[in-house]
């Protein structure tokens, strides 16, 4: 398989963690329903190809996200296959119902899903900002004193599809409310994929001056416009060394008429690769993985490497 020549740049970290969300997120934005054990199967995969976090599923109503009404059954099965380990693989909880059920199944590290703005918030949670606020600190402590790590996501940090720009302060307030709420790790949400290099440093600063350094953020860039790593290259300059990708592109964007959403393992893993930074990521089973999930989906990868690498046409 193809590689590229590896130039390092000093001035970046030698490693990065890749955080794999594409069985979660990847999946509850693809309009073909696949079966549990597919699900159980691109999670052993994505471990196999060197991944070292997988977001396995999100334990939200079926009704809002009928792709992962299977929550239940694909975490069994994992456990069933991974043994204890699979309960280490985090998975989403949208509210105290979703913690309750994690916590019937033992699982050790569960993500929070925050809105930095009060459209989305109504949309995606059915609440205004407060309310979220109110609905999400119960179940962050309650986490917590399970034991449980806890991770947090902040969605439209870049931009938001009713509200258009969003303000800084506003972003900074949701990050810092998830820090002092406990979390381990925010991730920044470009959830529509409009940031551009200088407002991911912009707003890094931001959060650097608001006392969030660095080191407890990743960045979840989408490729809508094709500005994803560019934005991740932005972000690695800055001190940011976790970066979030879905395998194959998985998942289109859910707010634009684009096949183009997350930003695709594979594309992140080839550029990590050229600068010499350590994932532990092996490219070769990686794409074949999204070129098996492609077949079972009835449409190949977006993934400008996958396709490159495995000779697949669209
Ligand atoms: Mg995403």
């Amino acid at each position: 398989m193809r590689r590229p020549q590896v130039v390092p740049d000093a001035s970046l970290p030698t490693s990065v963690t890749v955080y794999e969300v594409g069985p979660r997120d990847g999946l509850q934005n693809e309009d073909a329903v696949v079966p549990a054990a597919v699900k159980v199967e691109l999670v052993r995969r994505l471990l196999d190809a060197g991944l070292p976090v997988v977001e396995a599923t999100s334990l939200v109503h079926p009704r809002w996200v009928p792709q992962l009404a299977d929550a239940e059954e694909v975490l069994g099965l994992l456990v069933d296959g991974l043994g204890d380990r699979a309960r280490d693989l985090p998975v989403l909880v949208p509210n105290a119902r979703g913690l309750d059920r994690a916590l019937d199944l033992g699982l050790r590290h569960v993500a929070v899903f925050a809105s930095a703005t009060e459209t989305f918030a109504r949309r995606n949670l059915n609440t205004g900002l407060d309310e979220q606020w109110a609905m999400f600190e119960p179940v962050v402590s309650r986490a917590l004193d399970a034991g449980m790590r806890v991770r947090g996501y902040v969605s439209m940090c870049f931009g938001d599809p009713w509200e258009g720009a969003v303000p800084l302060p506003q972003v900074v307030t949701a990050v810092r409310r998830l820090v002092d709420l406990g979390v381990w790790e925010v991730s920044l949400g470009d959830t529509i994929g409009v940031g551009t290099p200088g407002h991911v440093v912009r707003l890094l600063d931001s959060l650097n001056v608001a006392g969030v350094p660095d080191s407890v953020l990743a960045l979840h860039a989408h490729d809508t416009y094709g500005q994803a790593l560019a934005n991740v290259l932005a972000a690695l300059r800055h001190g940011v060394s976790t970066f979030d990708a879905s395998a194959g592109g998985l998942g289109g964007c859910p707010y634009a008429e684009s096949a183009t959403g997350n930003l695709a393992t594979e594309d992140l893993v080839w550029m990590l690769d050229g600068l010499g930074i350590a994932t532990g990521v092996s490219l070769e089973p990686l794409v074949a993985t999204s070129v098996w999930l492609g077949e079972r989906l009835g449409k190949p990868s977006p993934s400008r490497v996958v396709r490159a690498l495995s000779g697949v046409s669209v």
